[in-house]
């Protein structure tokens, strides 16, 4: 039991280590974005259910079923286990998914039916009234879709329905849960290699992963027409619209 411990904490070490450098280091990821969000879950449980599983295996090794934590035999044993639980719970506490602040402002905007609605795509889509171009996805029931005018004046029919496709692709993808859960995993563990590695990915990722999606409904020239005006000046804007070339 031991060695299969040792073993397991061993290969969720080589998992946690090796996973960001493959992950990070693959062209393959640019034109898969879907299949490289995947591999970086599977990374993250198989990390944490090796490690897990792994101190479990030396720590209970060869306890009778009746006391396995030892606590009969020695009380200090007890209070040990008792701190783990403590620090499990610490850890998850600290990597507790927290929704963004920002949400909550455009949820209430959305609410209180301040923006008129309208069909784009066959989506309800928020119109708010800003001179600056925005968009973006808010998840959950009270969420949605939404576009400032400032944004919509400037796009073509076509430009705004990949615009709205691609928001409605972050919602239908859950990439605010992937996004959110690679952010938290950022700031409890910021020491672990590939933490932050993630992190970044993961927020590149779904904006790829968002523009095929979009791209299958529109097609890619559309998509990349929305993208240049949209977010044609930022370094990520021009990496989209270039993938989306030919
Ligand atoms: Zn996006």
């Amino acid at each position: 039991m031991v060695v299969a411990g040792v073993v397991l904490i061993v290969l969720a070490l080589a998992v946690v280590v090796l996973a960001p450098r493959v992950l990070t280091r693959s062209a393959w990821t640019i034109d898969h974005p879907r299949t490289a969000l995947v591999s970086w879950s599977v990374a993250v449980l198989l990390g944490v259910a090796g490690f897990v599983a792994g101190i479990a295996l030396v720590v209970l090794a060869d306890r009778p079923l009746t006391d396995l934590f030892g606590i009969a035999a020695s009380p200090s044993h007890g209070l040990n286990v008792g701190v783990a639980l403590v620090a499990v719970l610490a850890f998850v506490v600290a990597v507790r998914v927290r929704p963004g602040p920002e949400h909550d402002a455009v949820r209430e905007a959305m609410r209180s039916g301040a923006a008129p609605h309208r069909e784009i795509a066959g989506v309800p889509v928020a119109l708010v009234e800003a001179d600056h171009a925005l968009a973006c996805a808010v998840p959950g029931r009270a969420g949605g879709v939404l576009v400032s005018t400032g944004l919509a004046d400037q796009l073509r029919t076509d430009e705004l329905e990949a615009v709205v496709a691609h928001e409605r692709a972050h919602l239908s993808q859950h990439h605010a849960v992937a996004v959110a859960v690679a952010e938290s995993i950022e700031r409890a563990v910021p020491w672990v290699p590939g933490a932050r590695a993630m992190a970044r990915s993961t927020r590149v990722l779904v904006e790829f992963a968002a523009d095929d999606a979009a791209a299958r409904r529109l097609g890619r020239d559309a998509v990349r027409r929305a993208v240049l005006v949209a977010d044609g000046t930022s370094a990520l804007g021009v990496i989209r619209a270039s993938r989306l070339e030919g």
